[in-house]
């Protein structure tokens, strides 16, 4: 039997970090490196390196990775005008 997993897709509606008011911002020293920001970012907008690498452009500061952090590594900050 075949599965079809779907992906959600970097770009997909455009340079989605335009939207934002608020952005994640990663403190390392709290981080664990258990990658469920990674796997619920709606825009794929965080990358796996050494530490979760948000790529500004398309965070959409929706706070869904804030939200799930299980050690409250990422703080959502108001965005300077
Ligand atoms: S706030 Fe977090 S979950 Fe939302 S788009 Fe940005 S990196 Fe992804
Ligand atoms: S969810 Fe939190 S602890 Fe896990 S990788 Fe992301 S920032 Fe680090």
């Amino acid at each position: 039997m075949k599965t079809t997993i779907s992906y959600p897709t970097k770009a997909g509606m455009g340079k989605t970090g335009s939207w934002r008011v608020f952005r994640p911002v990663l403190h390392e020293d709290k981080c664990i490196k258990c990658w469920i920001c990674w796997v619920f970012c709606p825009e794929s907008a965080i990358e796996r390196d050494e530490f979760p690498k948000i790529d500004y452009d398309f965070c959409k500061g929706c706070g869904v990775c804030a939200n799930e952090c299980p050690v409250n590594a990422i703080e959502m900050r108001r965005e300077e005008k």
